[in-house]
């Protein structure tokens, strides 16, 4: 199959891209289509066949569920057995944007979307082109992040392309994603809302309009032997270049100094790091270093962390090592992504020996 990719202006031109796409979807088809987290892959998320699609192309597990994206809140009933109040402050507060809500699913939502689980995870993004799309697919539209199973998310048309080509018919290219990182997911089918996935929106603002809010264990460790997290997706390997890489902890003098000590002639080490603390490095000439954005402004290293990720396995490493970002307002959602990639491994340089979290 050919890929196409359209590429998107904001302007009364796009509506034949619209048009294409929604054809596509109405026939059962899969398009890559831009949100403000990431680029996602949709189809009819009423039908069976078009979420088997969306696996298939993926090579992502069934028993992980695809997210339901729509344009209009008017398309929530039908999905849903109710609409808790919990979800309603959300919905009010945070959409549209970039935050997932889990809700108890109604039978017309097929089990292939939800991969068997009896409830549903609905959003409504707020980038102009992704809800456009949404308007002309007029059905629900099941998107799961654009790439491979196990590779970092898609935060423009070109890595929508490197993982997908061939595979689906359309990416509709509206440029750079603007967070750049996934959606928040906050399940609110039980009596307390649980974050499942931390993002744009952190926990202390999801707690000034819910009150109470707890979060899933999944989201700070990995799992233990036979251990379930509520978002099944977490258990699966997420975000990991090929080349194997170590997350470092501690001050940020003494951290630059570690990482500065691994870097060894004839082998090829990369460096994550903030901008901030690129004197600190020297000129260290056997260290590659990729400076992400500034800490006063982690948005920025949000934006380029899938990317960078991805252009770590093009750049024919040995090893790498990153900062760590935790202190900002975006610093768990980054911190999770980093976890992951890194495989949970994370040194601490002013302690003796290695943490395996
Ligand atoms: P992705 O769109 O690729 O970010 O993947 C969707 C994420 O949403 C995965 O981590 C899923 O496990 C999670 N998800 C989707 N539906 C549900 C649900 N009904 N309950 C819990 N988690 C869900
Ligand atoms: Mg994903």
């Amino acid at each position: 199959m050919e890929t196409l990719i359209r590429t998107l202006t904001g302007s009364r031109e796009d509506e034949a891209a619209y048009r294409e796409a929604a054809r596509i979807i109405q026939s059962g088809g899969l398009v890559a289509f831009p949100t403000e987290t990431v680029y996602g892959l949709g189809g009819n998320g009423l039908d069976p066949t078009a979420s088997r699609k969306i696996y298939e192309a993926k090579g992502r597990p069934s028993d992980n569920p695809l997210i339901l994206h729509i344009a209009d809140i008017s398309q929530i009933p039908p999905l849903v057995s109710g609409i808790p109040e919990a979800a309603k402050a959300l919905m009010e507060h945070f959409w549209p944007g970039p935050l997932t809500m889990i809700l108890e699913k109604a039978p017309i939502v097929p089990d292939e979307t939800t991969g068997g689980l009896p409830t549903v995870a609905l959003r409504m993004p707020s980038h102009p082109a992704a809800r456009a799309f949404l308007q002309a697919a007029a059905c629900p539209v099941a998107a799961p992040s654009a790439n491979l199973s196990g590779r970092p998310s898609p935060t423009n048309a070109r890595d929508v392309l490197e993982d997908l080509n061939g595979r689906i018919p359309l990416i509709l290219d509206g440029g750079e994603s603007e967070i750049g990182l996934e959606s928040t997911i906050v399940d609110v089918s039980g009596p307390v809302p649980t974050v499942l996935r931390p993002g744009y929106y952190s926990l202390p603002r999801l707690k000034e309009v819910l009150g109470t809010v707890a979060v899933d264990p999944a989201v700070f460790s990995s799992l233990k032997e036979g251990e379930r997290p509520k978002a099944p997706g977490m258990k699966y390997r997420h975000y990991a270049p090929k080349v194997p890489l170590t997350l470092v902890t501690g001050e940020d003098k003494a951290r630059a100094a570690c990482i500065c000590r691994m870097a060894r002639p004839g082998k090829r080490t990369a460096a994550l790091i903030a901008s901030d603390t690129l004197p600190l490095y020297g000129n260290a000439s056997d260290l590659l270093l990729i400076p992400l954005g500034s800490r006063e402004n982690d948005g920025e290293i949000a934006r380029h962390l899938f990317s960078a990720l991805r252009n770590l396995d093009r750049l024919g490493l040995d090893e790498v090592y990153s900062e760590t970002f935790e202190s900002g307002p975006l610093g768990e959602a980054i911190m999770n992504r980093l976890r992951k990639a890194a495989g949970f491994h994370i040194i601490n340089p002013q302690e003796t020996g290695e943490d395996h979290e």
